[in-house]
């Protein structure tokens, strides 16, 4: 009896540690009648702060992938680990393929939470709808698509799925929003735009941190070398270590 008791919670733990992912069909027939009524960064569903009352701030940075961003900043990588910042890397399935050994690298190292970027870096979205001129994924199935194209790159890589999905762009219709939620994905927004998009100069960078408060979530890339988000950070660091703030990962509060 005991055994039995002991069989069945085992059983009942597990069924509550791993709910069953819907499959792209299931995705297709819940929603192939939902008609978007919101879009944007920060629409209803989206993360934008982490939820603590304390000093803690939670760095994030984007490996967007592609043609032109496929680099990898490891100056950023060196700063984190001599400064031991913890941070949230959310990485595009491109840019694993283009930097399969430091993908390996970076997903060993317990300073790093590892996160999904996406398949193909579109907005998210049900109808194809664009931002910045880039065209969103067109149909539920394409955002399953998006977000479980990586998440099964990432899973196969590291044997762990990510939580947390971050679109190409940052923006989102509110069916997708929906879509990711099933899936059993937060969607990971941000509160302070720290190098938008790695085109602001380090003194901008700088003035961008001091929006910082407590549970925001700031975003940066580390796939723009040529780029001044190195030295804004450099800069940065250390004044918000000054300033009592502590690092930490998404997934160690969420
Ligand atoms: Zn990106």
């Amino acid at each position: 009896m005991k055994k039995l008791f002991a069989a069945l919670t085992l059983l009942f733990a597990l069924c509550q540690c791993a709910p069953a992912v819907p499959t792209v069909n299931e995705i297709e027939n819940k929603y192939r009648a939902c008609v978007p009524s919101a879009w944007g960064e920060a629409i209803t569903g989206v993360l934008r702060r982490v939820p603590v009352a304390e000093k803690i701030v939670f760095l994030t940075f984007d490996a967007c992938g592609g043609a032109r961003g496929s680099g990898a900043d490891t100056r950023i990588i060196e700063l984190l680990r001599r400064e031991k910042i913890p941070a949230t890397l959310f990485i595009n399935s491109r840019w694993i393929d283009a930097n399969p050994k430091l993908f390996a690298d970076l997903a060993r190292d317990p300073l790093f939470s590892i996160q999904n970027h996406g398949f193909t870096h579109h907005p998210l979205s049900v109808t194809g709808r664009s931002v910045y001129g880039i065209a969103g994924t067109a149909s539920p199935r394409e955002v399953y698509e998006e977000i479980m194209g990586c998440d099964a790159k990432i899973a196969a890589l590291t044997g762990k799925h990510p939580r947390f999905f971050r679109s190409g762009t940052a923006y989102y219709d509110d069916v997708a929003v929906k879509i990711a939620s099933d899936l059993g994905y937060t969607i990971a927004g941000f509160d302070v735009l720290g190098d938008r998009g790695a085109t602001y100069s380090a003194d901008e960078i700088e003035t961008a941190a001091q929006n910082i408060r407590p549970g925001s979530i700031v975003i940066y890339h580390m796939n723009q070398p040529k780029k001044a988000t190195y030295n804004g950070l450099r800069r940065v660091i250390p004044r918000l270590k000054e300033q009592g703030w502590s690092f930490a990962r998404m997934e160690e509060y969420l």
